[in-house]
């Protein structure tokens, strides 16, 4: 049973690598080395002479006690504990290592008082593990509370032995099975107190990250239009050309400027917006704002050519509809070419605009286009109704 919380231990490690975890596997492990040696379950497997099992128990002692304090080190949440007796606790550790080793290694170079001078030496190891656990549960760490109660077995075997111990009318208990239970106690009140802290760190750590995505996606989304932005398609675009689009367009609205002077910018923010929703994206269509009335779209797809045309077309309708008492209607004018994928979005942007640039100089409302005939559908369904002469868009005429 004590094996199952290496076992979870494995797997926080692997999602968290939080050294506490690392530290309460090495505190488990411990334990049960402890349950196996003072049991007899060793003298089951390799009965080890006296000597051994004595150097052995000892040894383990010290790495419980050290384990221990690095794990009520790591695992007590910051800010919950005493700066102080927090810096304390890695030096109770050495020190509780640096004792069982000695202890073992030369058990009798001071006899007779060594076993006493012994277990004196880990007395203030012990009071600044007690104080620390104390400490933070009344700084009102849920830590300390798993390991406060995790605890509470062994601290009464402790004091049993103690009693028991001191007090001569009293038989000398060692309470070796609630020691036993409260070895087990311990591990699996803290493997509890492990796994719901990890849990509170994953949350923490999606939290900060669903923010993070969250501050990103805004950062890339455009506020007037809801369309992402041009900082959006520069990061996404290596992964959108693997993503197979084959054709970028760029579309500019003609005299844009007219409608914000003859109709104020509220109006002129209306039209972008309903811009917006003539340029429909889809499965196959991504649309984004550059900036001020200029669009941009890419696109996949057997008649990607189509689909850009459809859209610019598209506007001027979609425009009075959306802010009707325009004396004229809205066009647009648009560079198209296609995508070869080696090249940076950058040279794509400057062969697109150079292609609106065209468009513009040969009167507005129209495409000029380097999409190949064969990838090109030459039946463009001019929306004629809608196309109205570029001086019908200038605002204000009326
Ligand atoms: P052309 O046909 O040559 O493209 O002429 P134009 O008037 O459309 O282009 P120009 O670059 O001269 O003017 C663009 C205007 O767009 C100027 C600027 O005030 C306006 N504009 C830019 N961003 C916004 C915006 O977010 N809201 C509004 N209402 N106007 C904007
Ligand atoms: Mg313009
Ligand atoms: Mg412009």
């Amino acid at each position: 049973m004590l094996v199952m919380p290496l076992i979870f231990n494995a797997a926080f490690y692997r999602a968290l690598r939080e050294p506490f975890v690392l530290w309460h596997s090495v505190l488990t492990f411990s334990l049960l080395m402890t349950i196996f040696v003072t049991s007899g379950l060793s003298v089951m497997f390799f009965d080890p002479p006296a000597m051994t099992l004595s150097w052995m128990t000892t040894l383990i002692f010290g790495i419980t006690i050290g384990s221990g304090s690095m794990f009520t080190y790591s695992f007590i949440e910051p800010g919950k504990m005493h700066p102080l007796l927090r810096r304390i606790l890695p030096y109770c550790a050495a020190w509780a290592l640096f004792l069982s080793v000695f202890h073992a290694t030369f058990p009798f170079v001071g006899r007779p008082i060594q076993s006493t001078a012994y277990t004196a030496a880990f007395a203030p190891v012990l009071a600044v593990f007690v104080f620390s656990v104390i400490d933070s549960l009344c700084r009102g760490s849920r830590a300390a509370r798993f390991q406060a109660i995790g605890y509470t077995p062994l601290a009464l075997v402790g004091l049993i032995r103690l009693v028991t111990g001191l007090a001569p009318w009293l038989y000398t208990a060692d309470a070796m099975l609630l020691f036993y239970f409260g070895c087990m106690f311990e591990v699996l009140f803290t493997t509890l107190g492990v796994a719901e802290r990890f849990m509170s760190i994953k949350r923490e750590r999606d939290g900060a990250r669903n923010e993070a995505d969250l501050l990103e996606r805004l950062s890339e989304t455009d506020p007037l239009t809801g369309l992402l932005n041009r900082r959006a398609i520069e990061r996404q675009f290596e992964r959108l050309l693997e993503e197979s689009f084959t054709a970028l367009a760029i579309i500019d609205l003609d005299h844009f400027k007219a409608i914000n002077d003859g109709y104020g910018h509220g109006v002129g923010d209306e039209v972008l917006q309903a811009v917006a929703v003539a340029l429909k994206a889809g499965p196959n269509v991504r649309a984004y704002r550059l900036g001020g009335e200029e669009f941009l779209l890419l696109l996949r797809g057997h008649d990607v050519d189509v689909q850009a045309e459809v859209r610019r077309q598209a506007i001027p309708a979609t425009v009075a509809n959306a802010v009707p008492g325009l004396a004229g209607l809205v066009t647009a004018s648009m560079g198209i070419t296609p995508i070869s994928g080696d090249e940076s979005f950058t040279a794509l942007y400057e062969r697109a605009d150079k292609l609106l640039y065209e468009a513009k100089s040969a009167g507005r409302n129209t495409t000029h286009s380097t999409i190949p005939a064969t990838q090109s559908s030459n039946s463009i369904p001019m929306v004629q109704a809608i196309v109205a002469s570029p001086a019908a868009a200038m605002a204000g005429t009326g």
